[in-house]
């Protein structure tokens, strides 16, 4: 068994891989929220984002509407 093949670049530990923090949850978190620099930021997806804003909300689903439709040219 050899696990030459795992990254061992340098830096590679400090890409931090963070899902969703919902329990059960798999998605990718991609909205983070800290409410300061001190503070190690949270990670949620979308759907369990707590800091969403309405015009947030909005603006994301105007991009998933168009993005149903396809290419908007
Ligand atoms: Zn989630």
């Amino acid at each position: 068994m050899s696990i030459a093949s795992h990254s061992t670049a340098p830096g590679a530990n400090l890409l931090f891989e963070h899902y969703c923090e919902e329990p059960g949850c798999q998605e990718w978190g991609g909205f983070g929220h800290s409410p300061s620099p001190a503070v190690p930021t949270r990670w949620w997806c979308w759907g369990h984002f707590p800091y969403k804003t309405y015009e947030q909300e909005q603006a994301f689903r105007r991009k998933l509407e168009a993005s149903e439709r396809g290419p908007a040219q």
